[in-house]
């Protein structure tokens, strides 16, 4: 399977590591929407939100606590995170992650 994510996950292609364990990948996004844009990701491919499973849900509980750890190590008390689904919602890269952007205001409803 030739997925980019998976890829930056086994450290084949190069990218800023915000954060790694056995299940969990984080790491700057290369173009940043704040201040602060990370992503976390699960090492295991997961297409997107909707894939998930009974199966495989675990791992997305464990983004969010790496997700808690992270920004609380940047200091960082307001953030937004963001999971885009399918290509109406913007996703562009189909390997489950989680935007975390942070830094400036933040509108509602998103675009
Ligand atoms: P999506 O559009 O699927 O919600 O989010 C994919 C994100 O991955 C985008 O914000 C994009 O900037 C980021 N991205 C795409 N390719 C790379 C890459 O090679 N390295 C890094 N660090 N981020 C990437
Ligand atoms: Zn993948």
């Amino acid at each position: 399977m030739d997925c980019l994510f998976c890829a930056i996950s086994r450290g084949e292609i190069p990218s800023k590591k915000v954060y790694e364990d056995e299940l969990v990948y984080g790491f700057y996004d290369i173009d940043p929407q704040a201040p602060t844009h990370f992503l976390v990701i699960p090492k295991a491919h997961i297409e997107s939100a909707g894939a998930v499973t009974a199966e495989n849900s675990a791992v997305v509980a464990h983004c969010f606590e790496v997700i808690a750890k992270v920004t609380k190590e940047l200091g960082i008390t307001d953030f937004r995170v963001v999971s885009n689904c399918g290509e109406q919602a913007g996703q562009s890269v189909k390997h489950l992650h989680f935007h975390v952007l942070a830094g400036r205001d933040m509108t509602w409803p998103p675009g």
